[in-house]
């Protein structure tokens, strides 16, 4: 089955992160990943098969309905919230978790692939809103979550996530890249450890991916407009 639709999103997606990353000055990599919540199989093989080299997935359920079908030629990430009692069932299968909002869930991701022999990349979610109905670490919670961290072998530090309030990202992208740069390698003496790879912003979704992109985002999040309007 050919998506035509998709073909199409995906070459202008492709073409505006070109642009943005131009407008930009960057020279550095930034990657497309396709946010795959609600989405049928079927549909994220033929974007796989079209250049979709990253996927995301929300739900350990959902991720787990489709895992056993999906192109493995792809990554796959999580994005979504995650609950410490089902960290058990993705660590074989996903090779990043993005949305790592507390030390205690750090920890458990620590122990599971402990078990597996796996580092596990993960990025930490900001919550940058600092608002009441979202999880993730407060800008200054950061530092000293990131030292705690340090010390778990088994998961490899890697950057920052965000969602920030709706329709706001592009007011709260400056903060973010200044979160990231600011906790960075070399301002704190002991991040040159192994599990610590600070090279990743997760930011930018379907409306403000190109603003996302201008502040430093090097992993753009992007659903809708690239599967079209979620169908719940
Ligand atoms: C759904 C979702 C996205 C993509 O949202 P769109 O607006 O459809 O592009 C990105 N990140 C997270 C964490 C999401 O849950």
């Amino acid at each position: 089955m050919v998506y035509s639709e998709v073909v199409g999103n995906y070459k202008r997606i492709s073409d505006k992160i070109e642009n943005a990353r131009i407008k930009a000055g960057r020279t550095d990599k930034i990657r497309l990943m396709a946010v795959t919540k609600t989405v049928d199989v079927q549909k994220i093989n033929f974007a796989i098969s079209q250049g979709i080299d990253l996927v995301g997935e929300n739900r350990v359920q959902e991720l787990l309905s489709k895992y056993d079908e999906m192109d493995k030629t792809a990554e796959i990430h999580l994005i979504g919230t995650l609950q410490t009692n089902k960290v058990k069932y993705i660590c074989d299968k996903v090779s990043m978790i993005q949305s790592v909002d507390s030390i205690k869930l750090a920890t458990e991701i620590n122990k599971r692939c402990e078990k597996i022999s796996k580092v596990m990349d993960v990025l930490l979610e900001v919550n940058i809103g600092r608002e009441e109905s979202k999880g993730g670490f407060s800008p200054e919670q950061l530092n000293s979550a990131i030292g705690e961290l340090l010390s778990l072998p088994n998961i490899r530090l890697r950057g920052l996530m965000t969602i920030p309030p709706f329709g706001e990202g592009e007011k709260y992208f400056p903060e973010m890249y200044k979160l990231y740069v600011d906790n960075s390698v070399k301002k704190v003496d002991n991040r040159s450890n192994d599990n610590f790879k600070w090279d990743t912003l997760s930011m930018g979704m379907s409306d403000d991916f190109e603003e996302a992109i201008q502040n430093g985002a090097n992993i753009v999040r992007i659903g809708s407009a690239l599967f079209g309007k979620r169908i719940y």
